[in-house]
């Protein structure tokens, strides 16, 4: 049987003494150490009686503890990491949809999940972070496990499934999607290899751990390099500072939202980044503006690398390459991880330069969502996987994304690309912010909106702005309503949620 596709294997590169998993703060946890915790808290679960199959929700704040106890976890049943911020509501929602098994929580942590388990006899299994131990390093406590039985140790294989996650919910319900050892391992090693990561490399981890990309990139590309991930509690503007100069780290991976307020944050950090050791930062997640991308690259010296991800396919599919090879901004990049493709609606591949869906296949990229088939049958045909996003591959191969099929504002007939008007706001200096979305509107369906965030001490008006864009733009794709707002409304994923925006703000026409 196929062993070399497991994240036990991934793990197994790194040599002993190196530290594998950092903390701001705190000594760091090698190699060594870290495969000895996976194979204890293996033989903890398997004695409890927890199988393979059996879901593990892991309800943990974000931190090394968060990133180790994914990979014990894994190492013998099924992940299912979930946003600790989560009310009752979601628990009840997010346990359920994923027929959770047990639940594990760190000790003493007051969550509503706690409840919840408890109303549906799920176990609790309790991580207690050894006292003064090194960054990530704990013990485990269970409380009325399963069934407890000898049953050995067994070995993960690369079809078994080592996490299940929702997708962001950012177009419709979340769905849940299945991970098998291998689609990790595929994704892991594709974005250690693009990045040339290697033992030297260490990466500052600002993402939950809760999401694809934090996991993926920031935690297991690391590590499948022999390379180190500095896992803090979270973003935080005005710490990253002080862990940057702490953890020296040589790259960091973070959504265009975090890097918009870094950008803001680094005028009023100049020392801290005169002597870094940073090779370059990674963006993904979401679309990152060419102007955020222009000054994130003035501000910190290194190259931005835009990448373009999604839970479906174990994080990364297509991304720009470090230098010497071109990197262009508004431009997701080359296909990275899977194969990569436009189809249009009947299922035929189409030529460079003409829009329409990407699609992809790869050994990244997952089997199926649970319990979905009305989302899978959409999903699969033939021999790809559709991603729901729209775009164009150039001659060379590069992919430009124009947003994602079901944002499309349909302004009586007319299709309006939401990102393509972004994109021109904040080409006005006064802009610092733009989030384009449909108003629903009695006679065409649906009209053209935009909620901006103006730069510090900028001012403009909303007539001032609808001419900038008419300047430039067909007049179908001006925005009828310009609000101002001082914070845009985000998902927990740090993304803005297009769809619905208008009700949330209170939007008519
Ligand atoms: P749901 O599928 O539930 O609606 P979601 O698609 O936001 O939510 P994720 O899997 O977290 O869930 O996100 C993947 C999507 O994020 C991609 O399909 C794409 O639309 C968007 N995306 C990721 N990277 C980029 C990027 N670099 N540029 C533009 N869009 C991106
Ligand atoms: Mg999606």
């Amino acid at each position: 049987m196929e062993r070399t596709n497991t994240l036990e294997a991934l793990l197994a590169r790194g040599r002993a003494e190196d530290v594998a998993i950092g903390a701001p703060g705190r000594p760091g946890l090698t190699y060594g150490a870290l495969r000895e915790l996976v194979a204890q808290v293996h033989a903890s679960l398997r004695a409890w009686g927890f199988q393979r199959e059996d879901r593990i929700a892991l309800v943990l704040p974000n931190g090394p503890e968060m990133a180790t106890a994914f990979l014990a976890v894994a190492s013998a049943t099924t992940t299912a990491p979930l946003n600790p911020a989560y009310r009752a509501d979601e628990f009840t929602f997010y346990l359920d949809d994923l027929q959770a098994r047990a639940i594990l929580i760190l000790e003493g942590m007051e969550s509503p999940a706690r409840a919840v388990a408890r109303e549906r006899n799920l176990p609790v299994l309790e991580l207690v972070p050894t006292p003064q131990g090194p960054a990530g390093h704990f013990t485990l406590k269970c409380e009325a496990p399963p069934q407890p039985s000898s049953s050995l140790e067994e070995q993960a294989h690369e079809a078994d499934v080592a996490l299940v996650l929702h997708t962001s919910g950012t177009t419709a319900r979340p769905k849940l999607v299945p991970l098998t050892h291998g689609n990790l391992t595929a994704s892991a090693r594709h974005i250690g290899a693009l990045l040339g990561l290697g033992p030297g490399d260490a990466c500052l981890n600002i993402m939950p751990l809760f999401h694809i990309h934090g996991l993926v990139a920031a935690v297991l590309a690391s590590l499948g390099a022999g390379g180190q991930t500095v896992c803090t509690p979270g973003f935080n503007a005005l710490r990253f500072f002080s862990w940057f100069e702490e953890a020296r780290p040589t790259w960091y991976t973070a959504v265009p939202t975090m890097h918009q307020a870094l950008v803001e944050r680094a005028r009023r950090n100049v020392e801290s980044l005169q002597s870094h050791r940073l090779r370059f930062i990674r963006s993904s997640s979401a679309s990152l503006p060419p102007q955020v991308m222009e000054e994130l690259e003035r501000a910190f010296g290194v190259p931005v690398i835009e990448s373009y991800g999604m839970t479906e396919a174990a994080h990364q599919m297509a991304s720009n390459p470090l230098p010497p090879r071109s990197r262009y901004a508004g431009s997701v990049g080359l296909a990275a991880g899977p194969d990569v493709a436009i189809m249009d609606d009947a299922g035929t591949l189409l030529p460079p330069g003409v829009l329409g869906e990407v699609v992809i296949r790869g050994p990244n990229v997952t089997a199926g969502y649970v319990n979905n088939p009305e989302a899978n049958a959409r999903a699969f045909t033939h021999g790809w996987f559709r991603t729901g996003d729209q775009g164009t591959l150039d001659a060379d191969g590069y992919l430009r994304l124009t947003g994602r099929l079901k944002e499309l504002i349909n302004r009586g007939g007319e299709k309006v690309s939401p990102l393509e008007v972004d994109t021109v706001l904040l080409d006005h200096p006064a802009v610092g912010q733009a989030v384009t979305f449909a108003l629903p509107h009695p006679k065409l369906g649906e009209d053209v909106a935009c909620a901006v965030v103006l730069r510090e001490g900028q001012g403009v008006t909303e007539r001032e702005l609808r001419d900038f864009v008419a300047s430039r733009m067909a007049d179908f794709k001006v925005p009828r309503r310009i609000v101002f707002l001082t914070e845009l409304p985000k998902g927990p994923t740090g993304k803005v949620q297009r769809i619905g925006l208008a009700e949330r703000l209170g939007l008519t026409s």
